[in-house]
């Protein structure tokens, strides 16, 4: 296979639905993705066998540095496993041990959105910022770190789960980790349609849409719904306001669907924005949603960023 100059890492970012497997070179190009539904229905090791296998097959007679692994979290990065994850059915799933046992090959295993800001950073948007927030407003809401060459951690590999920021105490909805008010629940893809029916309950209005591209689209064209446009602007305006005065970045990249396919969200929320601090440049990535699978990778060759 021809694969141009450079080397090439192993890259794999495990979902709920289907994980993706690809080969990336040292300076953030693809020379090959594949994706495969990720194995849920047998043991919790088919995964990480699965990932090896994959990777073994589309790499061939490529020499591979080593492998990056990208996962949502929650995650254990000491022990290598996923620990209780939210989308896949096992309490536990083993992936830095028996990836390096099958394939031989060091193994570096990260946050997906961690692994996605580290991409970003190398070779995507955030290339020449120092310190830079990447944001996916997707499925959830997430957030990676990345200041002077290095990603923030934290103890467990989870910090900058900025989903999770507090943003409303007026409907008060649950979010997916039990609490309330934060700004996954709201703002999400899982979240709009929750905040959606409780806003039109509160407004005395008929829930007419159901799913969030539905209300989107409706409500940015449908002059009785444009209140609900403005409610999701303040909460997210809320949250890109915690964001930087957390970790004052230069730079923020937008990333994830639910942003990426309706772009006016982010100047809405920008209006709500607290300028307290300078706003940083808010740049959508222009990665084309691999960017946490550039970034496990971009982790094999510069392990010294995470
Ligand atoms: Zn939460």
């Amino acid at each position: 296979m021809q694969h141009g100059e450079g080397r090439i890492a192993g890259a794999a970012d495990i979902g709920g639905t289907n994980t993706r497997v690809g080969l990336i070179r040292e300076d953030g190009k693809i020379v090959r993705i594949e994706k495969f539904p990720t194995p849920v229905s047998g043991n919790a090791e088919d995964i990480p066998l699965a990932i090896a296998r994959a990777l073994m097959d589309i790499a061939g007679d490529i020499p591979l540095a080593g492998l990056g692994i990208a996962a949502a979290g929650p995650l254990n990065i000491r022990e290598g496993i996923l620990d209780h994850p939210p989308n896949i059915p096992f309490d536990f799933v083993p992936i830095v041990a028996p990836l390096k046992e099958a394939t031989n090959l060091p193994v570096i295993f990260q946050n997906d959105c961690r692994a996605a800001v580290l991409g970003e950073v190398c070779a995507g948007g955030a290339r020449g910022y120092e310190t830079v927030v990447y944001i996916t407003i997707s499925t959830g809401i997430g957030g990676g770190i990345c200041t002077n060459g290095k990603v923030i951690t934290g103890r467990g590999g989870n910090a900058g789960e900025i989903g999770h920021f507090p943003v409303d105490t007026t409907y008060n909805l649950t979010c997916t980790c039990g609490l309330s008010g934060h700004w996954e629940g709201y703002a999400s893809g899982r979240g709009i349609p929750f905040f959606f029916r409780e806003w039109c309950t509160a407004h005395d209005l008929p829930c007419i849409y159901s799913t969030t591209p539905e209300i989107l689209r409706f409500s940015a064209t449908d002059p009785r719904y444009a209140g609900f446009r403005d409610a999701l602007a303040q909460v997210n305006g809320r949250g890109l306001s915690s964001v930087i005065v957390a970790y004052d970045p230069d730079c923020i990249i937008l990333d994830g669907t639910v942003i990426q396919r309706n772009p006016d969200l982010l100047d809405q929320a920008l209006v709500y924005t607290d300028r307290y601090l300078d706003l940083p440049p808010c740049i959508f990535s222009p990665l084309n949603g691999d960017a946490p699978l550039i970034g496990a990778a971009m982790a094999v060759f510069h392990p010294k960023m995470i």
